[in-house]
């Protein structure tokens, strides 16, 4: 199951919660209970399978210093 990660605008409560895809999203802050809930899109890194995710490309430094030292 997936956990979804909501904010509320109003009061700023921040929490996450379990639900399946079929499930209706929160809307409702179960602290403030305003209507304020949004679905936060963070940057939390979810099993993404696949390769060429994680490749950093500093594997060649082709311009190291050359004479702009002093
Ligand atoms: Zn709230």
């Amino acid at each position: 199951m997936p956990t979804y990660h909501y904010r509320c605008k109003n009061c700023g409560y921040d929490f996450t919660k379990e639900q399946s895809f079929s499930d209706d999203p929160i809307t409702v802050c179960p602290e403030c209970g305003q209507e304020q809930v949004r679905k936060v899109y963070s940057a939390v890194p979810i099993e993404f399978k696949g390769h060429g995710f994680y490749r950093t490309d500093g594997a060649s430094s082709s311009s190291s210093s050359s004479s702009s030292d002093k």
